[in-house]
């Protein structure tokens, strides 16, 4: 296996057939079918991997499906504070920002701290300058703002103050509507909450990139900040793999997720199924950490493993037809 290839994904947690409809499964599939043609396009064109990820990840953020960018969620303030990361394998060259309020495309201003900073992350206003500087575009808050994200919000915020992971939340939301009960009054599991997007890429020079993106958890406190600009947390590229995560951030923190899919390659001689999996199943499971991850290896090799019900989720080879999925 030699060619060029990237794998996304659009989050996840509690997503089931009987949370979603048809019309709802369709627009998903959709958006991450163009997502991945754009990110297969980059890299049949000659294009790098940090190319394709960093593009892939921008158009995951201008859809409001997913939990970046437009769409994100909201924090226990009803406030937006936005996290992304890009890496590049190749170089171990790495930009993150954390805490943005007003950049329409986080995982823009990580790639400007990526090409144009001595420095690897930037945190809220300082982030913030730093895009404007750069040139990016700032928004008000309202581009963020959408009505699902906002009832979302409302529920958690109405159940005992908990931040609750995206997707969790919208199925929250379902079963509510199917219940026909008022949504608020529903129990929510603590740990069954995420959303995120993220890529990873192997281009035609066997170079390895990875980009993560994320509003975070709904209704999470001011300030906190999760595994997505956490380099070898929720975001990690090397010349042996490149890693993109979605979930609990803190648990992804803790064992250092990305980077572990790597080490263990590295160190212990692991393929990377293997050794993702030890980590989405094994390590992440033993903290009560969910959620799941994409990994791609110098070989061109793809693994997408997740411990939740779904995660939206895709791959796309140079010359090949894409495919995606959504459940287990
Ligand atoms: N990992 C993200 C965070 O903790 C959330 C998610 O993946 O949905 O901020």
């Amino acid at each position: 296996m030699n060619s060029a290839v990237i794998a996304i994904h659009g989050g996840a947690g509690t997503i089931t057939r009987a949370a979603m409809d048809a019309q709802r499964e369709r627009e998903y599939t959709e958006a991450l079918e163009h997502v991945l043609r754009e990110g297969q396009r980059v890299l049949a064109g000659g294009g790098s991997a940090l190319d394709a990820v960093t593009e892939a990840v921008r158009l995951l953020e201008d859809c409001p499906l997913f939990n970046a960018g437009k769409g994100a969620v909201l924090t226990h303030a009803g406030t937006y504070e936005l996290d992304a990361s890009v890496m590049d394998g190749a170089t171990l060259n790495a930009g993150a920002i954390t805490c943005v309020k007003r950049v329409r495309n986080p995982v823009l201003a990580a790639r400007a701290v990526l090409e144009h900073s001595e420095h690897v992350l930037f945190a809220a206003e300082g982030a913030e300058a730093f895009a404007e500087a750069q040139g990016l575009e700032l928004v008000s808050p309202d581009y963020y703002f959408t009505q699902a994200r906002h009832d979302q919000w409302q529920r958690a915020r109405a159940t005992a103050g908990m931040a609750l992971l995206d997707h969790d939340a919208a199925a929250l939301a379902a079963q509510a509507a199917r219940a026909k009960q008022p949504e608020g009054t529903d129990p929510i599991d603590p740990d069954r909450k995420f959303g995120t997007v993220g890529a990873v890429a192997r281009d035609a020079r066997g170079n390895l990139a990875a980009a993560t993106s994320t509003g975070g958890v709904t209704n999470k406190q001011v300030g906190r900040v999760g595994d997505t600009p956490v380099f070898g947390a929720g975001c990690y590229a090397d010349d042996v793999a490149a890693v993109s995560a979605t979930g609990t951030g803190e648990m992804f923190i803790r064992t250092v997720a990305a980077f572990d899919v790597s080490a263990q390659m590295r160190y212990a001689g692991l393929s990377l199924e293997e050794s993702a999996r030890r980590v989405v199943m094994e390590k992440l499971t033993a903290i009560n950490g969910r959620g799941g991850l994409i990994a791609v290896d110098r070989a061109g090799n793809v693994t997408l493993p997740f411990n939740t019900e779904g995660m939206y989720r895709g791959i796309a080879r140079v010359g090949e037809p894409v495919n995606v999925w959504i459940y287990g």
